[in-house]
């Protein structure tokens, strides 16, 4: 069960069928296990051994495809970071994971500059040699490609992601060689990946789930990769349409922008089987605009999270008519869920709870933190710190993250359900609502509004546009308004911030 083995018995299979597809070049399969080897042998004749941790700090490129295959042939760590992540925020993943090497890319050399002094030091980065830094081609032009077999076990440690920090300080998450295994596999059979499928890969490989479920479950099968280093709208309606593309993976936010695009209507996007999405839900009217707009009745939504390899449950494209907002009814293959209280007790059937997850894909632990690992591993279930519920039909709902409860005067009040109200307002484009500490109800209900137009008074207009919608003691009581909310580079909501910014008035 270990990945890179996967990738030298797709080359020995389908030597000459295209793995990777650049803008800059194409790589069969025999090329790209050739250069994994070239790249596994340059980094252990640098020193790097098995077990190091190594970050890779780049762009969706060929670079990045390789070094994470080569890193995992000579049992090294993989430690991927977002390239947009600033450097204090690099700085931070790089000291937390004792990571002892770092690739990086050319054009973003000086946001690491100096960051690892004190270690072994070893830097890659494409272009030409200068100092320490080494560069991509020339380390490949001085090895030879002879396979180098891989002997980890499958329950070694094979790769550490970090959190999104949508929550508070990014978490290492640790996943052995088995866990990636099982996630790459099942994605691979949820959306009947063949060796014939070409997925298209717009989201960051820093993340689960473009990394896990859609480089690795692609790899698994033997498909071919399109590598696009960012996402824009008008790209990917012009690499689904002329590379034929049969898989993408977007954030809910790439299919309404693609969607609003001027020429989706007349873009040939016939090719693609599946159209998935996950890290937020998209309401049943946006589901409805965006398979209208794209032409495509092959949604698929996935829950899940980083700790969970993102294994969790799929809402399938024949289940959007009905059921969309929610995230399905089945488990994906090798996972199980079920919906506890604070006990670790089923609720019932209708009753809110935190959803538990299950399976091998789950994480081995946080990196340096068996403390918050055996506060959310519990008899082989993972706490996810989602509420959810099921409704009548069997199907799961998010209803909003545990953290973000907000609990007045001893009541429940769930954020988001204010959030999706206020965002039907005409004139509010973007919506945070917290809750802050209040001396005699324990917290109160905030809403930070970004406007598209000038509304009268938001301590007016607000409470009365939502109290046809929501009881009285879920309206907030204090409005803040804001040019913009504060986002991480994938584009969640950092909510942490408000509340700390909250205390501190
Ligand atoms: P941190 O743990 O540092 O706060 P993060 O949880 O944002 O980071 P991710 O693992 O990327 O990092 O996010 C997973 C979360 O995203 C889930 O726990 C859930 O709240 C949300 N999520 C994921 N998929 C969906 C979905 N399809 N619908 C609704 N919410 C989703």
């Amino acid at each position: 069960m270990n990945l890179s083995e996967l990738l030298a018995y797709q080359s020995r299979k389908y030597p000459k069928k295209e793995g990777i597809v650049t803008p800059k070049e194409c790589l069969t399969y025999a090329e790209w296990n050739d250069q994994v080897n070239q790249l596994a042998r340059a980094l252990t004749r640098l020193g790097i051994q098995a077990g190091d941790k190594v970050m890779i700090h780049m762009p969706n490129t060929k670079e990045f495809v390789v070094s994470y295959f080569a890193i995992h042939r000579l049992g090294a760590v993989v430690v991927p970071v977002n390239a947009r992540l600033v450097r204090s925020e690099v700085s931070y993943i790089y000291d937390h994971s004792d990571a002892v090497a770092l690739l990086t890319d050319e054009g973003l050399i000086d946001q690491v500059r100096g960051l690892a002094d004190e270690k072994v030091g070893v830097f890659i980065k494409t272009g030409s040699a200068e100092g320490v830094w080494h560069s991509f081609s020339e380390l490949l032009d001085k090895e030879d490609p002879i396979e180098i077999v891989n002997e980890a076990h499958e329950d070694e440690e094979a790769s550490i992601l970090y959190t999104s920090g949508t929550t508070g300080q990014p978490k290492g998450v640790v996943f052995t060689h088995k866990n990636i295994w099982t996630v790459s596999s099942m994605m691979a059979v949820e959306l009947e990946m063949k060796p014939s499928s070409r997925m298209l890969h717009m989201m960051p490989f820093s993340h689960s789930a473009p990394l896990h479920l859609f480089l690795a479950g692609g790899t698994f099968v033997g498909a071919t990769h399109i590598i696009a280093p960012t996402f824009t709208p008008d790209l990917l309606l012009h690499l689904a349409s002329t590379e034929r593309a049969t898989h993408f993976f977007g954030a809910p936010v790439a299919y309404l922008l693609t969607a609003k695009h001027p020429k989706v209507k007349e873009t040939d996007l016939s090719w693609m089987k599946y159209w998935t999405y996950g890290g937020a839900p998209l309401s049943k009217n946006e589901v409805q605009f965006v398979r209208e707009q794209l032409g495509t009745d092959s949604l698929c939504c996935l829950y899940g999270l980083t700790e969970a390899g993102p294994s969790g449950t799929l809402l399938l494209p024949q289940d959007h008519e009905e059921q969309a907002g929610s995230v399905g009814k089945r488990a994906a293959l090798h996972c199980e869920f079920r919906i506890v209280n604070e006990d670790g007790q089923e609720v019932e059937e209708g009753e809110v709870g935190e959803i538990a997850l299950k399976g091998e894909g789950i994480m081995k632990g946080y990196h340096k933190d068996g403390q918050k690992t055996s506060a959310v591993l519990r008899d082989g279930w993972l706490l996810t710190g989602d509420m959810g519920k099921l409704d009548e039909d069997g199907f799961l709902w998010v209803i909003d993250r545990k953290k973000d409860l907000i609990i007045s005067g001893g009541v429940n009040i769930y954020p988001r359900e204010v959030e999706t109200i206020l965002l039907k307002h005409p004139h509010i484009e973007d919506v945070a609502v917290v809750g802050v500490p209040h001396p005699d109800w324990g917290e109160t209900v905030k809403a930070h509004i970004v406007q598209t137009g000038q509304m009268a008074d938001l301590e007016t207009e607000c409470p009365n546009f939502l109290k046809e919608h929501l009881a009285d003691y879920k309206i907030p009581k204090l409005y803040e308004e804001r040019v913009e909310l504060p986002r991480n580079a994938t584009g969640k909501l950092l909510k942490h911030r408000l509340r700390e910014q909250a205390k501190q008035v």
